[in-house]
């Protein structure tokens, strides 16, 4: 700002002397030609009343076609009168003044005869008003540059406090690793306050998921403390002396369901994992989905002999999905729905197609989902009734987390609706333009 003052200012006073001239020259030819535009011949007279004789620090005089002067002065420095001379600015300087005459021959209409009307303009009088606004300007400019550079300083300040409050939080976080902290900007412009409410967002996201790891390897290794702890004491049992051989053979066969729990889990996380991170992109084929339904019911059924299977499914619906994930989804719905069933109860699939969705889903009469643990159970090892899942070896809590990444992975919905002691039913809404 104060560059380009300095050069705007310098330039104003490198060229003031030439403006000034050109304004004077222009404000005298004005006031000659509007005097001039004024003379009119009325009544056997020539009117000059409306002639201002010095107007914008000009005078005005008045002659006749000879060259006698009928009315107006000359300023007091004049001691002869210079010659007239039509349309042509001369200057003329006079007691180190320089003046500008400007005379003008004009034609009078009704008096039929031509007049002069000579304009006088004292340089100085113009340069000294236009110098005294330019030294006015010298010294304010300065003075305003002064408030413009602190109000600016104090704007930039009050702009640059948010930000300054977004990088300390950064800072703290980091030193501290405590991701609850939060910027919480209120009433701010409206830009920073979505950066800081994106930055808040982004941490509350890590903190999640650094939470839910945290959670994870905590229910990971606690889920292979226990049959890890079972193998131990039975093969301390089993290398003990006085162990018999059937004694070693039924540790043997905890050690062996033990272990094949173990692999279970670790097999199951493995795909979950691999599915929750996208390692590997599932190829999709067009699959009968009719067909894999039914199958995967009939193999279910066999296992679970005390539950009614009804199934009520359309023929032939195609669908563009990856058939193993497809077995997967299924069996553990159905697994689920057979295992949380009632005795002798029954569980009905329905697989059925509209314009724009295939609808899967599964449902049985048991035991039901309460509805505040109905947002949890897709979580990984979330399990409601831990004792009646122990029933069940193969319960872990990995099952509809499975369900859920292979539904997303196939853009498809999925959703529970459950009452507690009267059943659940998975629905599951796969788009049929994939
Ligand atoms: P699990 O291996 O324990 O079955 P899942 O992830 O498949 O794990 O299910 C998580 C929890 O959701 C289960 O422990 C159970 O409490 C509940 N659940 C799942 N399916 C049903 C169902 N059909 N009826 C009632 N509860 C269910």
């Amino acid at each position: 700002m104060i560059l380009m003052a300095t050069i705007v200012m310098g330039l104003i006073f490198s060229f003031s002397e030439d403006i000034i001239a050109t304004n004077s020259k222009t404000i005298l030819m004005s006031v000659v030609d509007d005097n001039a535009g004024e003379l009119e011949f009325e009544d056997g007279k020539l009117e000059i009343d409306d002639i201002d004789f010095f107007k914008n620090s000009v005078y005005t005089l008045i002659y006749n076609i000879n060259g006698k002067r009928l009315e107006g002065t000359l300023p007091e420095e004049f001691s002869l009168e210079p010659p007239l001379n039509d349309k042509k600015i001369i200057d003329i300087i006079i007691d180190n003044t320089k003046y500008y005459i400007y005379d003008k021959l004009t034609f009078v209409e009704d008096y039929h005869q031509k007049m002069w009307v000579r304009g006088v303009i004292a340089f100085d009088e113009v340069a000294g008003a236009t110098k005294t606004i330019l030294q006015i300007a010298l010294f304010s400019l300065p003075i305003f540059i002064l408030l413009a550079t602190l109000g600016c300083y104090l704007i930039a300040k009050q702009t640059f406090r948010p930000i300054d409050k977004i990088i300390k939080t950064a800072e703290k976080i980091q030193d501290s690793e405590d991701l609850s902290l939060r910027i919480n900007l209120k009433d701010n412009d409206v830009e920073i306050q979505k950066l800081s409410n994106a930055f808040d967002n982004m941490f509350e996201y890590l903190e999640n998921s650094f939470e839910s790891e945290r959670q994870f390897s905590q229910n990971v290794s606690h889920e292979l403390r226990t049959p890890t702890a079972i193998i131990l004491a039975q093969c301390e049992y089993s290398l003990e002396e006085s162990a018999s051989e059937t004694d070693r053979q039924e540790a043997l066969k905890v050690i062996q369901k033990q272990a094949k729990k173990t692999s279970k889990i670790i097999s199951d996380l493995l795909n979950l994992i691999r599915l929750e991170r996208g390692i590997e992109k599932p190829s999709l084929s067009k699959i009968d989905l009719s067909e894999l339904v039914s199958i995967v019911c009939e193999e279910q059924n066999i296992i679970m002999q005390n539950i009614t299977l009804n199934q009520n499914i359309m023929p032939n619906i195609r669908i563009n999905a990856n058939q193993n994930m497809m077995i997967r989804l299924l069996s553990n719905l159905l697994s689920n729905a057979f295992h949380y069933g009632k005795e002798n109860g029954k569980v009905e699939v329905n697989l059925i197609e509209d314009d724009k969705n295939i609808i899967l889903s599964v449902e049985d009469d048991g035991i039901g989902i309460a509805n505040k643990q109905k947002d949890k159970i897709w979580q990984r090892f979330y399990q409601v009734d831990t004792a009646r899942s122990s029933q069940n070896s193969e319960s872990m809590g990995l099952g509809l987390a499975m369900v859920k990444q292979i539904a997303k992975i196939h853009n498809a919905e999925i959703n529970v609706l459950s009452e507690l002691g009267k059943g659940s039913c998975f629905v599951v809404k796969f788009p049929k333009t994939q």
